[in-house]
C-alpha cells in the first residue's frame, strides 16, 4: 500500500483555516485525516479534548518534547504546540493523508524533515485583505487585548514564511480555496 501524505497546512491567525480544513474533511475522495495536536493553551469555549486539541500541563508538553513523542514544536503566542508522532505515522502507513494544521515554525522543522519525495506536501492561506484578517481576529473575542494584539503581530510575522511553502493560496472565497487545495492533494496523490 502506498503511504499516505504529509500535508502542512498553516496560515495567519483569522485566516479561516478552521472553516477550509472542515470543507476538506468532507470530501471523502481526499482519504484525510486530522492530526489532533497538543497544547499547553486553554479551551476555548466549545473546544473538546481529544478532539480539536489535547490539552496538557506545561509538565505534560516537556515530557512529550523530552521523551521525542512530538514530530515537531513551537511556542506560539505564550503557549506551546506540537504534533504527536505515532498517530501519524500510523496514519500514513495505512495509506490516510494526514493533514497538520501548524504555525511556520514547527512547519519548518517538518519541512526539514521531509521533503516532496517523502510525501510531503505545504500549503499556505493568505488573506486576501491584512486589515480585514486583524478585524476578524479583534472579532473572535475569545481572548484578552494583549493576546489579541499579540496574534496580530505574529499573523504579520507569519505572513513573511509564505516563501518557505510549495503551495500559497488565497482565502479570497473559501470554496474556491477548497477547491484549489483539493486539486493540489489530488495531483500530489498521483
Ligand atoms: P490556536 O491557539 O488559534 O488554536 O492555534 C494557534 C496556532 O498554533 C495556529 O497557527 C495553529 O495552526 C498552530 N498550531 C496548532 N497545532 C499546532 C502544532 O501541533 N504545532 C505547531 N507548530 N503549531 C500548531
Amino acid at each position: 500500500m502506498k503511504k499516505g501524505l504529509l500535508i502542512v497546512f498553516s496560515g495567519p491567525s483569522g485566516v479561516g483555516k478552521g472553516t477550509v480544513i472542515k470543507k476538506l474533511m468532507e470530501n471523502k475522495d481526499l482519504n484525510l485525516v486530522y492530526s489532533v495536536s497538543m497544547t499547553t493553551r486553554a479551551p476555548r469555549e466549545g473546544e473538546v479534548d481529544g478532539v480539536n486539541y489535547f490539552f496538557v500541563s506545561n509538565e505534560e508538553f516537556q515530557k512529550a518534547v523530552y521523551n521525542d513523542e512530538l514530530l515537531e514544536h513551537a511556542c506560539f503566542v505564550d503557549n506551546y504546540y506540537g504534533t504527536p508522532k505515532k498517530y501519524v505515522e500510523k496514519m500514513r502507513e495505512e495509506g490516510k493523508n494526514v493533514l497538520l494544521e501548524i504555525e511556520t515554525v514547527g512547519a519548518k522543522q517538518v519541512m526539514n524533515k521531509y521533503k516532496y519525495d517523502d510525501g510531503c506536501i505545504s500549503i499556505f492561506l493568505v488573506p486576501p485583505d491584512i486589515e480585514e484578517l486583524k478585524k476578524r481576529i479583534q472579532k473572535r473575542n475569545s481572548e484578552t487585548d494583549e493576546v489579541v494584539e499579540k496574534r496580530i503581530r505574529k499573523a504579520v510575522q507569519e505572513l513573511r514564511e509564505t516563501f518557505r511553502y510549495q503551495h500559497v493560496v488565497c482565502n479570497d472565497d473559501v470554496d474556491k480555496a477548497v477547491s484549489k487545495i483539493t486539486e493540489i492533494i489530488l495531483k500530489a496523490v498521483q
